[in-house]
C-alpha cells in the first residue's frame, strides 16, 4: 500500500482548536467478520488486534474524569471484542449515550444472534454501512451475499424497535473520486427503496466523504488521481465547516488506549495536538481539553469540503 502521510503533511488547512470535549471514539479493534476493499483499517477475520479489559477499565477512568457523555464504538466489529458486553454495560450504568458502529452482517453470525436484542435492551444508537441500496454495489465492495445478510439483519432490528423509536442510522459514502451527493435528497432515495422494496425503516442517513488516506488514498495514488482528489476537495472548502468539524468535540482512542484528535489521525498515527508525541489515555485524566491545538494536514481538507463531512455525516 502507498503511504499517504508525505503527500498530507505540508498544510495550509486554517488552525483549529478544540472545544469541550464530549465524546470518546473507542476502536475496540481490528477483528471484523468481514474483509471489505475500502476497510481503512484492514480489519478481518485474523487480525488479532483487540482492546483488553485493562485498557477498557482506564477508558472508564478517563470517562469519569472528565464528564464524557457520548461513547462512541468502532473497530474492526466492536462486537466481537470480547469485552463489549461489558464496555456497553457500564457506558450504560453511567448515563451515556452509546453509539455502535455495526456492519449489520455481524448480527446474522453464529454466536453472535443475541446482539441485536442486547443493543436494544440497552437503547444503543446503531450507526451501519450499506454503501448503496442495491446488491451489486455493495457485495462489490464488502464481499458476496453482504447486501442480502445486511437487509435480514436491518429487518430485524426493525422488529426491535429500531429506525422507530430507537435510533438507527446508515452510513454512505462515495464508490469513487467524488464528493458524496447532497444528504437530504439521497436519505430520501435510499428510504423509499429499502421501504418499497424490503419494508425496512431507518431514522437518518449520514453521507460521509472519502478521505485520501490508507487504502482508498492509495489506490488515488496507483490512478495518479491523487493531486487531482485533493483539487477537487480544496476547491470545494467552505469556511462555514470549521465550526462543526468533528475534532472539536471528539476524542479517538485506538486499540491500545492511545489518543488523536479523529479516527483519520489515528490511522495517519498523528498524535493528538495536546501531545507532541503519543499520548495514552491512563495519562491525560485531568488534561483540560478544551481551546487545545488540533493535530491538521491536507487531509482535513475532506472534512471542510461541501457540505462538509464527520462520522455524524454532513456538517452543514
Ligand atoms: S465491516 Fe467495516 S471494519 Fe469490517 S472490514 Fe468492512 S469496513 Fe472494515
Ligand atoms: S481530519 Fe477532520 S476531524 Fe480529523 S483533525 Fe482534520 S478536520 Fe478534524
Amino acid at each position: 500500500m502507498h503511504p499517504t502521510l508525505d503527500r498530507l503533511a505540508n498544510t495550509d488547512f486554517p488552525p483549529i482548536q478544540r472545544n469541550a470535549l464530549t465524546t470518546l471514539q473507542v476502536n475496540l479493534g481490528y477483528l471484523c467478520n468481514l474483509s471489505c476493499l475500502h476497510c481503512h483499517v484492514n480489519a478481518g477475520p485474523t487480525r488479532k488486534e483487540l482492546m483488553d479489559k485493562a485498557t477498557v477499565d482506564q477508558l472508564f477512568e478517563f470517562i469519569d474524569q472528565q464528564s464524557i457523555e457520548t461513547l462512541d464504538l468502532t473497530g474492526g466489529a466492536p462486537e466481537m471484542n470480547p469485552h463489549f458486553e461489558y464496555v456497553v454495560t457500564e457506558a450504560v450504568k453511567r448515563g451515556l449515550t452509546v453509539i455502535n458502529r455495526c456492519n449489520l452482517t455481524i448480527l446474522e453470525e453464529p454466536g453472535y444472534e443475541h446482539i441485536a436484542e442486547f443493543l436494544a435492551k440497552n437503547k444503543v444508537q446503531i450507526v451501519a454501512s450499506l454503501p448503496c441500496y442495491s446488491s451489486d454495489n455493495v457485495d462489490a465492495q464488502r464481499g458476496n451475499g453482504v447486501f442480502d445478510k445486511s437487509i435480514t439483519a436491518l429487518q430485524k432490528l426493525n422488529a426491535l424497535g429500531y429506525g422507530k423509536e430507537l435510533e438507527l442510522s446508515l452510513v454512505y459514502n462515495p464508490q469513487g473520486a467524488q464528493l458524496p451527493p447532497e444528504q437530504a435528497s439521497l436519505e430520501k432515495e435510499y428510504k423509499q427503496h429499502l421501504f418499497d422494496n424490503f419494508g425496512i425503516v431507518f431514522s437518518g442517513l449520514l453521507t460521509i466523504t472519502n478521505m485520501p488516506i490508507k487504502r482508498f488514498g492509495s489506490t488515488l495514488i496507483s490512478k495518479r488521481s491523487f493531486d487531482e482528489y485533493m483539487d477537487l476537495l480544496k476547491t470545494s472548502y467552505q469556511s462555514i465547516n470549521l465550526d462543526n468539524l468533528m475534532c472539536k468535540s471528539i476524542l479517538s482512542v485506538d486499540w491500545q488506549g492511545y489518543v488523536y484528535d479523529c479516527d483519520f489521525n489515528q490511522m495517519l498515527e498523528l498524535p493528538a495536538g495536546i501531545a507532541s508525541s503519543k499520548k495514552h489515555i491512563s495519562a491525560c485524566l485531568t488534561l483540560d481539553f478544551n481551546q487545545q491545538p488540533i493535530t491538521i494536514a491536507d487531509h482535513c481538507y475532506g472534512c471542510t469540503a461541501g457540505s462538509g463531512s464527520s462520522c455524524g455525516g454532513a456538517l452543514t
